[in-house]
């Protein structure tokens, strides 16, 4: 074990209290009461049509391939700097990501080269936020309307960053949100699927009911309920609900809390910057963030390997992020490009992130990084 680990999962004290309740009340299948709570909180924050709670963010972008009716050949567009569910929920449908390079500034999706990726198959266009810091929305949005495509975001690491003073997640037609313990707001395992256009919300009901129209029936808008249409069974038990409830109550401290740790991190490392020795995070003035992750891109790619083996001897874990998906195995074999891939190819090799959680000594943790950096040659 390093004597700082990378992530240490957050509890606010609340979680037990709630899950006895829970316990209590004697309802441990999903939709209970705290998933209510969480429903209810989910869909003011975001003033959406539907809110609902799902196993997890990979769950829930499963759901959005689903609604958005993706048949075998479609394809989706996404950046290959992600996580492997933002393919693979599309994967799953048959369809084939084509992946199009990131911004050099926010690592986002390059939305001045989004257009040249769209095809007469292409359904969707998926906006990953990474690091919690927005993608340029009114741009993509401009394009899915045009093009009569889908705009659904992948927001699992950005509940309570804001574009243009809007959530994070409210601007697409469809988001996922992660409750994954490495994120802000945790369950353990959850995540939750965000429906902001309502042609989708009686859909989404059915098909986190197992293709059923089970949620009518229990609100006694029909007299039966029955098989109706394809699906899976989506939603958490009520004690990862309970679980929830009680760090989503506390959502605006901990974010809070976080962004210190993160401004504290970013005036460190200014000086570094300003000699030259590494980039550290951008973000956009369209975008107020919410302390995701703090990351730095080193000169190259063996200077981050250096930089996060010294980390580790002085005893702090540091890590690198995505392997890109379009040279993963997977990739390879299920996905297309667009364009070449460099930025996203030469950023991924020189990013380190540094932990980052609710507790973490950081002034000690500074120490070790000045000493981790006097130590690099260069
Ligand atoms: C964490 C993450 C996911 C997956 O979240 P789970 O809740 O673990 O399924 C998907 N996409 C991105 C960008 C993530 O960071």
């Amino acid at each position: 074990m390093p004597k700082v680990p990378f992530n240490r999962p957050h509890q606010t004290g609340f979680e037990i209290q709630n899950i006895e309740l829970a316990h209590k009340l004697g309802q441990l299948a999903g939709d209970g009461r705290f998933t209510h709570s969480c429903h209810e909180w989910l869909e003011s924050h975001f003033g959406c049509s539907k809110a609902l709670l799902t196993h997890s963010c990979t769950a829930a972008l499963e759901m959005c391939a689903i609604l958005a009716d993706i048949q075998p050949g479609d394809e989706v567009i996404m950046p290959s700097y992600t996580f492997v569910s933002t393919a693979n929920a599309f994967v799953l449908r048959g369809a084939i990501p084509v992946f199009v390079d990131i911004r050099k500034d926010t690592l986002n999706l390059d939305e001045s080269l989004v257009e040249e990726a769209i095809s007469s198959r292409t359904k969707a266009i998926v906006a990953v936020h990474y690091a919690g810091v927005a993608c340029e929305m009114d741009a993509l949005k401009e394009i899915c309307v045009r093009h009569q495509l889908l705009l659904i975001e992948d927001a699992a690491q950005a509940l309570m960053s804001l574009y243009k003073g809007k959530p994070v997640g409210s601007i697409g037609d469809l988001a996922a949100i992660s409750f994954h313990e490495t994120k802000n707001i945790i369950s353990g395992e959850g995540g939750a699927i965000i429906i902001n256009n309502p042609i989708f919300s009686d859909r989404a009901e059915i098909i986190r009911e197992k293709g059923t129209n089970r949620s009518q029936f229990f609100r006694g808008e029909i007299d039966k309920y029955t098989w109706v249409d394809i699906g899976s069974s989506y939603l958490p038990g009520e004690l990862i609900a309970a679980f929830l409830y009680a760090q989503l109550d506390e959502a605006v401290r901990i974010t809070r809390d976080r962004l210190n740790i993160w401004n504290s991190y970013h005036h460190f490392f200014e000086p570094y910057e300003s000699q030259g020795l590494l980039r550290r995070p951008i973000i956009t003035e369209n975008c107020s963030h919410n302390g995701h992750l703090y990351y730095l891109l080193l000169e190259n790619s063996e200077l981050r390997d250096q930089f996060i083996a010294a980390l580790k001897v002085i005893g702090v874990k540091a890590v690198f992020h995505y392997v890109p998906l379009h040279s993963s195995p997977a990739g390879i074999k299920y996905a297309q490009t667009s364009g070449s891939l460099k930025v996203t190819e030469d950023l991924a090799s020189r990013l380190v992130r540094l932990p980052l959680w609710l507790g973490l000594n950081i002034t000690s943790v500074q120490d070790s990084i000045r000493q981790a950096l006097d130590s690099l040659d260069s």
